[in-house]
């Protein structure tokens, strides 16, 4: 990442040493180009489009998204979708034909978009993908999302943390693996990542996936729906975890399907004194799922800090209306099957009841008595 930023530096450096070697006139050109975009698309329509409400980030996103484009002057239409994907296609549609001069879209089903994002193009609307990739598609122009291969790793790393693996237990431990839904970019992502810490102790004996559910396609939960999840965790502890035995640890990758998890293992008998909950882990440091692991139920979750990826997406798309290049910070890692999208990567946090205040309090992203 480092490396990349250098890059940047070295490139602007570059570009500025060119622009000056230009004549007068290409300069003149080029700021009458980007001051007559910029005066064409002041005030104009951005569309945004978010998977669903029944996750809070998505609502603090959308949020975030809303009231900082309104602050630079832009109207915005921003739907949800509820996780329905016909719902969203009509949403952009709708958004073109009013005329939107950008669209943010965080997908439902990341590769569903193509025909959409073709009318898009030929209509000359800038696309940019927000959080998760859209993919087989050549028509988006950047990406704005964290740095989700490093979310799967803090996840594995929390979860040996909480085992005690760090602090040099041998284990065996059981653990289980639940994976994301497979038609959105991230959840591969964080699927690597994760299984790029836990495959070695997986290997050398200190972990074992009890159930013998290794493989993505097993662990993967459609739409990431909480009850699917339950559902899943119900059936692995009734087939697998008889006779005493018992599971140690849970890799969950998002807040909503813990709490779903969390469930079933309630209803197994977990949750007590003498047979306290497995360590799970999570993702989007979520109200509830904040207030479970003070009380000591999840283990951990990931913070991703929506007002910072708004802000950022914000800076891109008012960089690219205004006719100039947007800041990224990867053009590396995210091919959506037709191209490398240039991305701008956020940094996530792993959140756990050592240091939740300090992360979540700290940057007033709660208040001491929202997590009360
Ligand atoms: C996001 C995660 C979120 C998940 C479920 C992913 O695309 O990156 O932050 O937990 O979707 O909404």
């Amino acid at each position: 990442m480092k490396l990349t930023r250098i890059g940047g530096v070295v490139s602007a450096i570059a570009l500025a040493a060119t622009m000056t070697a230009c004549g007068s006139s290409q300069k003149t050109v080029d700021a009458e180009a980007s001051a007559a975009s910029a005066a064409g698309n002041a005030g104009a329509l951005i569309g945004v489009t978010m998977p669903t409400k029944s996750s809070e980030r998505w609502i603090h996103d959308g949020d975030n998204l809303k009231q900082q484009l309104e602050a630079l002057g832009y109207k915005v239409d921003l739907q949800y979708a509820e996780n329905d994907i016909p719902t969203q296609v009509n949403q952009i549609e709708n958004q073109i034909t009013k005329g939107a001069k950008l669209l943010i879209i965080a997908s439902i089903d990341g590769t569903a978009l193509t025909s959409q994002l073709q009318e898009a193009a030929d209509n000359k609307i800038p696309v940019i993908a927000y959080d998760r990739l859209i993919r087989n598609s050549p028509n988006v122009d950047y990406y704005a999302t964290f740095d989700n291969f490093k979310v799967g790793v803090q996840q594995a790393n929390s979860l040996l943390k909480g085992l005690g693996v760090d602090s040099g237990k041998k284990g065996p431990f059981n653990i289980e693996l639940f994976a994301g839904s497979p038609d959105d970019n991230n959840a591969t992502f964080f699927w690597n990542g994760a299984l790029s810490v836990l495959q070695p102790k997986i290997d050398d004996g200190t972990l074992v996936v009890k159930s013998g559910q290794t493989d993505f396609k097993q662990a993967a939960i459609l739409r990431w729906d909480p009850a699917t999840a339950q559902k899943r965790m119900e059936d692995i502890l009734t087939k697998t975890y008889t006779g005493g035995t018992k599971v140690d640890g849970v890799l969950s990758p998002y807040d909503g399907l813990s709490i779903g998890i969390l469930s079933a293992l309630k209803s197994s008998g977990y949750g007590t004194k003498g047979q306290p909950y497995p360590i799970v882990t999570g993702q989007d440091a979520e109200l509830a799922s904040v207030k479970s692991i003070i009380a000591g139920e999840q283990y951990s979750t990931i913070f991703k800090d929506t007002r910072e990826l708004a802000k950022q997406t914000v800076k891109m798309a008012d960089a690219v209306l205004k006719g100039q290049k947007p800041e990224v910070n990867n053009t590396t890692d995210y091919n959506n099957g037709i191209k490398v999208v240039p991305s701008y990567l956020l940094e996530p946090v792993i959140v756990d009841k050592d240091n939740y205040k300090d992360v979540l309090i700290g940057s007033n992203y709660y208040t001491e008595d929202q997590l009360k």
